[in-house]
């Protein structure tokens, strides 16, 4: 049984689930998504192998392994892509990725005979068909990777976005007061989001989506017009990467310490 607090959704016949969290000691804290639609199943970003195993048998008991139809890579980066091969060699699902990555993903260990079910997406997104349900993916490029994609399911109107509203530090699943949840934001977004303007351009596009839950790969989820609306804003106004780091670009003057 799914615990309650990580069902995100569910009408009978679609599902949204937060997997448990199986990732502990050095491993960034990640979040791994479920969506689940007449019995088919697409995993989000499933990251590395220590958790694999786990999460394998969590995908078995939910839906059983042969259900699963896709495997979303948001990205190319470790916590998303790393067991790749694992889940190729043990599942039928095909595996979608930002064409712009499809060359890199191998250096993680793909095998000859599954590496064409590594499907690539296009930078212009595409929609996908789980169930009897449609899954938009959308391009969602430099945030903070450069060929990024994130889902949007206009069934449960959840947005998964990846990279973007991640918090780290944080001891609750759901954000209930954005104001106060801003400092486990900021510096991820500082620093990871190349400028504001690629934050403005993504806004246009998301604000024409029915959006009732913000669910990133890292820290809490927004849920609520209210909060996903105050996250919106809250990114309209931010000044990130080269907007504050122009001046980094200097030689260095010190010597590594260890
Ligand atoms: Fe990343």
């Amino acid at each position: 049984m799914v615990p309650e607090e990580r069902v995100l959704f569910d009408n009978g016949n679609h599902k949204n689930i937060l997997l448990e969290d199986f990732g502990h000691g050095e491993m960034v804290q990640a979040n791994v998504h479920f969506i689940v639609d007449n019995g088919k199943g697409m995993i989000l970003d499933p990251g590395g192998h220590k958790v694999f195993k786990h999460l394998f048998g969590e995908v078995g008991s939910i839906i059983g392994v042969k259900n699963l139809e896709y495997i979303f890579l948001s990205h190319q980066d470790p916590d998303i892509v790393a067991a790749i091969n694992g889940w190729l060699m043990t599942t039928n699902a095909a595996a979608l990725a930002p064409h712009l990555w499809l060359r890199f993903i191998p250096h993680f260990g793909v095998d000859m005979f599954v590496i064409d079910r590594i499907k690539p997406v296009e930078d212009e997104g595409t929609i996908v068909k789980l169930g009897n349900s449609e899954l938009y993916i959308l391009p969602a490029h430099f945030m903070h990777s450069p060929g990024n994609l994130q889902v949007y399911d206009p069934v449960s109107k959840i947005l998964y976005s990846g990279d973007l509203g991640a918090s780290l530090g944080q001891d609750y699943l759901y954000v209930e007061n954005f104001e106060e949840h801003t400092k486990y934001l900021e510096r991820f977004h500082q620093r990871y989001i190349p400028t504001n303007k690629v934050l403005k351009s993504w806004l246009k596009m998301v604000r024409e989506l029915d959006i009732e839950t913000i669910a990133p790969q890292h820290g809490a989820i927004m849920k609520g017009k209210d909060i996903v609306n105050k996250f919106f804003d809250w990114l309209e106004d931010l000044e990130c990467g080269i907007d504050i780091m122009e001046d980094v670009y200097k030689l260095p003057t010190k010597y590594f310490e260890g």
